[in-house]
């Protein structure tokens, strides 16, 4: 939970975005692709944020997941104002509090589907020997107990899906954001990995935020977000 990051339990929503702007100067000319987001996603939502390409759905996620700051407006994360936080902090709170899944795994290559799982894990302080052991719990909650030594070139696109979902959760996050996580998986596959953050959402609790601009993905949300030319309808 939250309180794990050395935040004090918050009423209200877990996300609470103001009146967000995003923008970006290029060669002297300022681009602004999101602005005026106002958004608020209640702990154990599972939400979609949909949109065509280049709406700013990543710009967004990004955002969300304190890998990049808005450039005006308010962002309060489990009730704290993250434009407060220093870098140090964000990181802390990042690691702790959210779990990544992105549509192309971003798994290392050289390690283990276990290493890869536990490598989140090592900011903390937790003893090897129990990050082992839930990395491992980890992977036979997403049917990999047998691929644990496995690299990512000996597992399918799917199978490295599901180690980067496990990762997602070796820090027990209060949320879990995917960009397009089944964007390069077909449809069955598709359907496994939504299923299991599905699983997540309910099972675990886990506020579970997908991007995606795949009608049958968003479907297993409990709410759609809609970007429509940096803004959120
Ligand atoms: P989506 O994920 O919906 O396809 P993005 O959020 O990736 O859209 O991008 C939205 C717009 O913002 C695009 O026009 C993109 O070129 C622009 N953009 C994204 N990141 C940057 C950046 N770092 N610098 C400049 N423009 C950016
Ligand atoms: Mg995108």
């Amino acid at each position: 939970m939250a309180t794990q990051a050395g935040l004090s339990p918050a009423a209200g929503p877990l996300i609470a975005l103001t009146d967000v702007t995003r923008s970006y100067a290029m060669a002297g000319v300022v681009h602004t692709v999101l602005s005026g987001v106002t958004l608020s996603i209640d702990s154990g939502e599972f939400a979609a944020i949909m949109g065509p390409s280049g709406s700013g759905k990543s710009t967004l996620l990004h955002l969300l997941g304190l890998l990049d700051r808005p450039s005006a407006g308010s962002y309060r994360f489990a009730g704290r104002e993250t434009a407060t936080l220093c870098d140090d902090d964000l990181s802390t709170l990042r690691n702790q509090a959210l779990g990544f899944v992105f549509q192309s795994f971003y798994l290392i290559p050289y390690a283990t589907a276990l290493d890869n799982v536990l490598l989140p894990g090592l900011y903390s302080n937790a003893p090897r020997a129990a990050l082992t052991r839930r990395a491992m719990e980890l992977l036979d909650k997403v049917g990999l107990a047998a691929q644990a030594q496995h690299k990512p070139s000996q597992l399918s696109g799917g199978q490295q899906q599901r180690v980067a979902v496990a990762r997602a959760l070796i820090n027990d996050p209060d949320c879990i954001l995917a960009d397009e996580p089944t964007g390069q998986l077909d449809s069955a596959t598709s359907v496994e990995i939504m299923e299991l953050l599905a699983t997540i959402n309910r099972d675990a609790g886990k506020t579970v935020i997908v991007v995606t601009h795949e009608a049958a993905t968003a479907a297993y949300a409990r709410r759609q977000i809609l970007v429509h030319d940096g803004r959120v309808a």
